[in-house]
């Protein structure tokens, strides 16, 4: 029978022993040097190559990123070729993995480099933290692995492995409850393998703690670990609150002149604003949001739309946001619009800097 999960922010009685650490690290690390996954940012100590690849995996499974990255680094092998180049097309080498606010602060982070530190990666947290998009997190993951510095790193997976070895019960997104993760990882950290231990525990926490049915018999801190111990690892930490998903109605406009379609930056509501879109506005109901998009592109071009009947339905997630849409083709519109509009040929669109949005509404309406 499982035992009783403790109430208390940490049951006491349930800690490893005190000589433990040295023990958890060797254990941590040895099971590290047999399984660690071969992924292609593990083959490289330069220290540009690690930010991009820290950078694409926030909010990114790997499986998604190693394409990417790869190309990416084809592209721009260093920070100055990424320096050099012009910032539409570094979107398009993003086009698909989202956030598009982290490519802008790459971009912007690598001209910085160029100008003020010679192309080269500042070896000192305070240098890395004044860069764009560079944070406690990215700052300490690239010290550690390239450089050999002693920061420990704290996301999400080491947080639940290090909440599940020492049985803490807390949310995560407290920042008093990850400042006393914080402290128990510092009583682990080796500060001699600090790049190998970090990879490490993230390691552990994307292919054997698991969020779900973590893999307990497979695990190399079993023997020290309190949540194991208590019957009920996935206790710890409590489930992070999660907000409910709302529905969301889109409308979304097809210009189409001979071979070319207008998009426009941004979808509406301030949501993807780095990459092009088909022209759209969200509504309550479809009728709502037709009637707000006829009103967005008579602001945009003070001229009026008339719109076909719907040549595609689709559904989208973005965030919380459960997106039901529809494509309109207008059927007239006054000329070329101005502003922040662009023509595209059809045959470039899967290169461009779209979001996925746009790309589900292709393949949909345009196959
Ligand atoms: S024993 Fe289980 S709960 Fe504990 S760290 Fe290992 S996988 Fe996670």
């Amino acid at each position: 029978m499982p035992r009783k999960i403790p109430l208390k922010p940490r049951d006491r009685r349930q800690d490893p022993p005190a000589s433990s650490p040295v023990a958890i690290r060797r254990a941590l690390l040895a099971w590290f040097r047999s399984h660690a996954r071969a992924l292609p940012w593990r083959e490289t100590r330069d220290p540009y190559a690690i930010w991009v690849a820290e950078v694409m995996l926030q909010q990114t499974q790997i499986a998604t990123v190693i394409p990417y990255y790869r190309r990416f680094l084809e592209v721009f092998p260093t920070v100055s070729d990424l320096a050099k180049a012009p910032l539409e097309r570094v979107l398009e080498l993003w086009s698909g993995l989202g956030y598009y606010r982290r490519a802008r602060h790459l971009h912007q982070a690598a001209r910085l480099l160029t100008a003020e530190f010679a192309g080269r990666f500042p070896e000192n947290y305070a240098s890395l933290r004044t860069l764009p998009g560079i944070g406690d997190y990215t700052a300490k993951a690239v010290l550690s692995i390239a450089f050999h510095q002693p920061y420990a790193v704290l996301d999400g997976n080491v947080a639940r492995v290090v909440a599940r070895l020492f049985a803490l019960r807390g949310n995560l997104h407290q920042p008093q409850f990850r400042r006393t993760v914080g402290t128990e990882l510092a009583e682990i950290f080796s500060r001699l393998r600090a790049g190998d231990f970090n990879q490490a525990l993230m390691e552990l926490g994307q292919t054997v703690c698991l969020p779900r049915g973590p893999r307990c018999s497979a695990c190399p801190l079993k023997k020290w670990c309190c949540g194991f111990r208590c019957g009920d690892p996935e206790a710890f930490p409590l489930p992070r609150p999660r907000r409910a998903t709302e529905s969301h109605y889109l409308a979304a406009a097809l210009l189409r002149r001979g071979t070319r379609v207008a998009l426009v930056r941004g979808l509406d509501e301030g949501l993807l604003d780095d990459v092009w879109n088909f022209p759209a506005a969200f509504g309550r109901s479809p009728a709502e949001a037709l009637e707000r998009l006829r009103e967005k592109l008579h602001r945009l071009t003070r001229a009026s739309f008339s719109f076909g009947e719907p040549v595609a339905e689709f559904r989208h997630g973005i965030t919380f946001r459960a997106i039901q849409g529809r494509v309109y083709p207008v059927e007239s519109f006054p000329g070329m619009p101005r502003g922040s509009w662009r023509w595209f040929e059809l045959a470039r669109l899967p290169q461009a800097a779209i979001s996925q949005l746009a790309r589900k509404i292709v393949h949909r309406v345009i196959g």
